[in-house]
C-alpha cells in the first residue's frame, strides 16, 4: 500500500504531532473505514485509505495542520468516532485524517446559564456523565452516544429529547472553527448554518 506523502511532509508533520502521528498501514487501514461499509466498487473508484493519521491536542494544533496541509497541497477529513456510516469521516483522496479523540476536554458547564462549553472531540456519554454530577442532564444526544459533539455539530440530526428540543441545530450557542485558511473564528446565530451539518468541508471545528 503507497504512501503519497514525501519523506519531507511526514518529517513536518511528525515534528508537529511526535507520537501523535501514524503512517503505518494497519492503522491506515483502520481509518479508511468508519461505522459503514462503503461497497467495494465504491471503494475502488477512491483514495479511502489515508496516509496519515493525527490526534490533535489544541485548536493551535488544528491550525498548524491545516497550514502545512495548505502548504503542501494535501487533502484533509476530520473525524470524530467515526460513527455516522456515510464515509463523511473516510478519505476520498488519501491525505491526513485529522481525529478528534483527543480534544476530548469539557471546558465549562454554566449551571446559571445552563450551557456547556467542551473540545469537539468530547463523547456525549462522558458529558451527560458530568452533567449528572451536578443534577443536570442533556437536552437532546444521540442515541449513539460514545460518537462526538463535534461529530454532531458535523453530521446534523435529531436524538433523544428532539420532540421536545427540536434538533441539534436549535441547542446549539456558538461553534469555534477552523477555517480552510487556518483562521480561527466563532459561529452565532445565524452564522451556525455555515457549518452546521456540513460535514466538516467549510471548516474544523
Ligand atoms: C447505533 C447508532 C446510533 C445512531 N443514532 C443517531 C441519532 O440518534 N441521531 C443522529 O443524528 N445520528 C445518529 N447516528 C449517526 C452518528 O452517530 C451521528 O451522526 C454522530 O453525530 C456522528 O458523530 P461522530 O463523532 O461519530 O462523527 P464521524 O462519523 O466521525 O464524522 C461525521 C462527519 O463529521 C465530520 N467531522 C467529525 N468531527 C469533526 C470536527 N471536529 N470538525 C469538523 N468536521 C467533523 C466528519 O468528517 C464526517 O463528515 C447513529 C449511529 C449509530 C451507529
Amino acid at each position: 500500500m503507497k504512501n503519497n506523502l514525501t519523506s519531507q511532509q511526514m518529517g513536518k508533520i511528525k515534528n508537529l504531532f511526535a507520537d501523535r502521528v501514524r503512517f503505518n498501514k494497519v492503522e491506515r487501514l483502520v481509518y479508511s473505514h468508519d461505522m459503514g461499509m462503503m461497497p467495494e466498487q465504491v471503494r475502488a473508484l477512491i483514495q479511502c485509505t489515508p496516509d496519515a493519521i493525527v490526534q490533535p491536542i489544541s485548536t493551535q494544533e488544528v491550525i498548524n495542520i491545516i497550514k502545512i496541509a495548505q502548504e503542501e497541497k494535501i487533502p484533509i477529513v476530520p473525524r470524530g468516532a467515526g460513527s455516522a456510516g456515510f464515509g463523511g469521516s473516510v478519505p476520498a483522496k488519501a491525505g491526513i485524517v485529522i481525529d478528534f479523540v483527543r480534544m476530548n476536554k469539557i471546558i465549562d458547564i454554566d449551571k446559571e446559564d445552563m450551557t456547556a462549553t467542551v473540545e469537539s472531540g468530547v463523547v456525549w456519554q462522558n458529558l451527560e456523565g458530568e452533567l449528572s454530577k451536578r443534577g443536570l442532564t442533556l437536552r437532546t444526544y444521540p442515541s449513539s452516544s460514545d460518537s462526538t459533539v463535534g461529530g454532531w455539530v458535523a453530521q446534523g440530526g435529531n436524538g433523544y429529547g428532539g420532540y421536545e428540543y427540536g434538533d441539534f441545530r436549535q441547542n446549539i450557542v456558538s461553534v469555534d472553527v477552523v477555517l480552510p485558511t487556518g483562521e480561527l473564528k466563532s459561529f452565532s446565530g445565524s452564522e451556525i448554518d455555515k457549518v452546521y451539518s456540513l460535514c466538516g468541508i467549510t471548516g474544523l471545528m
